[in-house]
């Protein structure tokens, strides 16, 4: 099978799709390389500039220019070129960006950890091509890097959505719960106090010294980072306290579990009802778990925003 510079099997037309891109279609290869340049793509048109079509290129059965040897990594739909009249092959970055482009492109190209590369920084320099440097393994890593973000950011948003529109929404995503750090006074912070075990006349909802040493034992047993500041992963972890949580449990882990689903105020009591338990197994069908509306490990890792069932077009 020939392959293309980079090592990816080239010149087969059945691992190569079409996808959207801002204004136009592009042929790249199938699965995560496409979730990678994809993303890379949307970025360009966001930070670097405007796609402007016809000029973005993707898949091409042909060798690198000047070389009839050497197979190009378009040749394995490895590569995409952006708004290629602008930034020809050949000509100086400096002549054909500005200095905040390739400040973006740089920037744009260093999330990928090295799985793609400019051809911007080639010797003979060509600004308009990106391209996958690495192996499935680390392809792979770095799209889930990615399904792991656009994760993050779907549930910011269902947040920002559920926080506009009336209560007793539907939840389909956990929600998030607000990071709570040293100093803070409020009543998250007694909420922590009282799933960490405190007793009435320690909740004081004052994330003092005491409070940060309880979370931070509690976060070394659960083998999280230890940093004594509670995000997402620790108010997931802090329900394990309580154990599987069901139907008629009473504890301030289904307190914790009534704000992943969506209850606020005085709504989150504490009882695990039918109410809570429906929403329970909303967010367990959209991640996929079966839905028993018990709160086990694996839901647990849904609220913690480990389990990510987005899945690519590919
Ligand atoms: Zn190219």
């Amino acid at each position: 099978m020939a392959k293309s510079q980079n090592g990816w099997s080239a010149n087969d037309r059945s691992v190569i799709a079409s996808y959207s891109l801002p204004g136009g279609k592009v042929s790249l290869r199938k699965g995560d390389v496409s979730v990678i340049l994809l993303h890379a793509a949307n970025r360009w048109h966001n930070e670097v500039g405007k796609l402007e079509w016809p000029g973005i290129w993707g898949y091409a059965e042909r060798p690198i220019r000047g070389s009839t040897t050497t197979l190009s990594n378009h040749a394995s739909g490895t590569a995409i070129d952006c708004n290629a009249p602008k930034h020809p092959l050949g000509v100086s970055i400096n002549k054909c960006f500005t200095p905040n482009q390739i400040k973006a492109l740089r920037s744009l190209v260093k999330y990928y950890e090295g799985v793609i590369r400019w051809g911007g920084e080639y010797s003979r320099p060509d600004g308009m091509h990106l391209e996958i440097n690495k192996g499935a393994s680390e392809v792979k890593r770095i799209a889930d890097k990615i399904r792991s973000d656009m994760f993050a950011s779907t549930v910011k948003n269902n947040v920002a959505t559920n926080a506009s529109t009336k209560k007793g929404t539907d939840k389909r995503v956990p929600d998030i719960l607000p990071v709570v750090r040293p100093g803070d006074k409020n009543g998250w912070v007694g909420l922590m106090q009282k799933s960490l075990g405190f007793s009435a006349k320690d909740i004081d909802e004052d994330f003092g010294s005491g409070t940060r040493s309880a979370l931070v034992a509690h976060q070394t047993a659960s083998k999280i980072d230890h940093d004594g500041i509670c995000g997402q992963l620790s108010w997931a972890s802090l329900i394990s306290r309580w154990g599987d949580l069901k139907l008629g449990s009473k504890n301030p882990g289904v307190e914790i579990v009534q704000n992943f689903v969506g209850f606020r105020g005085k709504e989150c009591d504490g009882d695990f009802g039918p109410a809570t338990k429906a929403r329970v197994e909303a967010v367990q069908r959209w991640a996929g778990l079966g839905d028993d509306g018990v709160v086990g490990n694996d839901t647990r890792r849904a609220f913690a925003g480990l389990i990510k069932p987005l899945t690519t077009s590919a």
